[in-house]
């Protein structure tokens, strides 16, 4: 094994860790041009309420106008961004924007029924000093109300260095803006310690809807955590809702809210206001068959 190809093993390892440290780098340079070139745009996927599909918040999720590639999504750049920081920048240009845009939502539509920008924060960004200054910056520059505001954490950023974690999030709280656990159910944290934590709101992962009519485990699992969350007081946004069964069982659960592909897909802010004015209530029946089959 090692007599034949041994050393020119070794020069090829090192070749592909130079490739890769270079593509690192110029993926690095390419963020940071990115932010300064303002290549970022947001699009917003409703969040709404089961029991009429009402619109209730908006979910600004961000991608990658890029010059050569394309239109490019987290997916491509998100864990790159993480990793080199770049995500500060990025969040921080999500934040303020996706306040810019509600806030003219909100006075271009008086009568609107949405409530509340919910904005992903990376852990990194949560960790940068000075966010909650971030915070109340990018509100008095948009002029935004604090209660329109959700944030997205993860379950991660609360499990390591809780006491730091839990003073900045009281910080936020004193603001008036309120916190959410995004993707909950992927990570390792309980809800009876998230309770000890300001949270508000709880996102559960579409992993854990996904299966939830044919599994009966799942199902059990899914009504459980509902249940339980109620019964501490947070709220429930179900994720990843991509068909009207899914809609009716979560319904039926007594989980109040939704977003996936069955309500709307990510949209483009020009669409928002339209969606969102145009909303039509599941017929009573519906609804009433829904009840039913709790
Ligand atoms: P997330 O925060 O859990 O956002 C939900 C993701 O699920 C979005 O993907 C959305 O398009 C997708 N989704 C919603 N409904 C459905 C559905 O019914 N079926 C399926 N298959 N997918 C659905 P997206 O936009 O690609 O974002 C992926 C992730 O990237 C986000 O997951 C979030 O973790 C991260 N991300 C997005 N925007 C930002 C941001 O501004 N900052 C940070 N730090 N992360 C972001
Ligand atoms: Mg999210
Ligand atoms: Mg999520
Ligand atoms: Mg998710």
């Amino acid at each position: 094994l090692a007599k034949g190809n041994g050393k020119g093993g070794w020069q090829r390892y090192q070749s592909d860790l130079h490739t890769a440290m270079m593509q690192r780098l110029e993926m690095r340079t390419a963020l940071y041009e990115a932010i300064e070139q303002e290549q970022f745009v947001l699009q917003f996927q409703p969040i709404v309420e089961l029991i009429d599909q009402k619109i209730t918040g908006v979910e600004a999720l961000v991608r990658w106008q890029h010059p050569v590639r394309g239109l490019l999504g987290p997916y491509h750049f998100v864990e790159a961004a993480e990793e080199s920081g770049a995500i500060v920048g990025i969040g921080n240009w999500v934040l303020r924007e996706a306040l810019r845009q509600f806030a003219q939502w909100k006075t271009e539509h008086l009568d609107t029924t949405l409530r509340y920008v919910s904005v992903n924060v990376s852990v990194r960004q949560f960790r940068a000093a000075g966010f909650a200054d971030q915070v109340r910056d990018a509100l008095a520059a948009s002029g935004a109300r604090p209660e329109w505001l959700l944030l997205e954490i993860t379950e991660s950023l609360v499990l390591k260095d809780a006491d730091r974690v839990l003073a900045e999030l009281k910080a936020l709280r004193e603001i008036g803006v309120r916190i959410a656990i995004d993707d909950f159910g992927t990570g390792y944290s309980s809800l009876s310690y998230l309770r000890q934590m300001p949270v508000d709101v709880l996102k559960l992962d579409k992993s854990f809807i996904d299966d939830i009519l044919h599994s009966r485990q799942q199902h059990a699992l899914v009504d459980a955590i509902v249940t339980l969350s109620h019964n501490l007081d947070l709220a429930v946004v179900a994720e990843g809702i991509e068909e009207a069964g899914q809609r009716a069982a979560l319904d039926a659960m007594g989980c109040r809210y939704g977003q996936g592909y069955h309500f709307a897909k990510p949209l483009w802010p020009g669409d928002v206001p339209a969606m969102a004015e145009q909303y039509e209530p599941y017929p009573a029946t519906d609804r009433d068959e829904t009840r039913q089959t709790n």
